[in-house]
């Protein structure tokens, strides 16, 4: 009998890996909007998020004031009558309620990684974004659970961003295991599987339909799948995983 392959830690990316986030923010967007017409902002809804769209896109995802901005470039007559502090807090509180609604991760995805803990692999997050931001994000899906704490790193806790493989290398070297023995899972075709390419990991791309599935990956995954839970066959046919 041939032994397995070993893996001795599996890297996680969170948005649109581990949970759908493109979907997520483009309904939890939506909720916010609503909330503002809702309290007497009288726009239509598609109008709404285009704009919206176009203020992410010009400032980033992470800038903290997108509902401002939006209000500021509406025309006159539409906010002359509303209050703007109102309108703005109101789309907050309705976007942290959809977070409460909807970031969880399903009870097979939960199993799934209940089971690798158990079979001795190591768990660990590679994720790019604001620290308490996905943070938050590990805490509300309750990965936390699974995962060693001191195998997370995310980029703005580096300092270095996941087009650079030092990510890769320092996650690699705080393991203390040899990288051919640890996979990245993860959607971006560059920034999670090039890169982890480039520093020797198994690579798992998953190309789920997420806003970075139109391109790619220059080099070639080891594996691909279309959700995480594809996960499990991977690791019960190649790892040794119980079924
Ligand atoms: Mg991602």
């Amino acid at each position: 009998m041939v032994d397995s392959p070993q893996l001795d830690v599996i890297f996680l990316d969170i948005d649109d890996t581990l949970f759908a986030t493109t979907d997520f923010v483009s309904s939890a967007r939506r909720d916010a909007l609503q909330a503002m017409i809702n309290r007497g902002l009288n726009v239509d809804i598609e109008q709404l998020l285009t704009e919206l769209e176009l203020v992410v896109a010009e400032f980033g995802s992470n800038h903290d004031h997108h509902y401002d901005f939006l209000l500021k470039r509406l025309p006159t007559e539409v906010t002359q009558n509303v209050n703007i502090d109102l309108m703005v807090v109101a789309g907050v509180i309705a976007y942290h309620n959809a977070k409460w609604k909807h970031l969880h991760i399903d009870d097979s995805d939960r199993q799934l990684l209940v089971d690798i803990k158990e079979s001795g692999i190591r768990l660990g997050v590679i994720s790019s974004g604001l620290v308490r931001k996905q943070i938050e994000k590990i805490l509300r899906l309750e990965i936390d659970r699974y995962i060693d704490p001191k195998l997370i790193f995310i980029t703005h806790a580096v300092g270095v961003a996941k087009s650079n493989t030092q990510l890769y290398q320092t996650a690699i070297d705080a393991t203390g295991c040899s990288a051919s023995r640890i996979m990245h899972v993860g959607d971006h075709p560059f920034h999670d599987i090039d890169t982890a390419n480039a520093v020797g990991m198994v690579t798992v791309w998953v190309n789920g339909g997420g806003k970075h599935s139109v391109n790619e990956p220059l080099t070639k995954p080891a594996y691909q799948i279309s959700c995480f839970s594809d996960l499990r066959q991977i690791l019960v046919s190649d790892y040794g995983l119980k079924a």
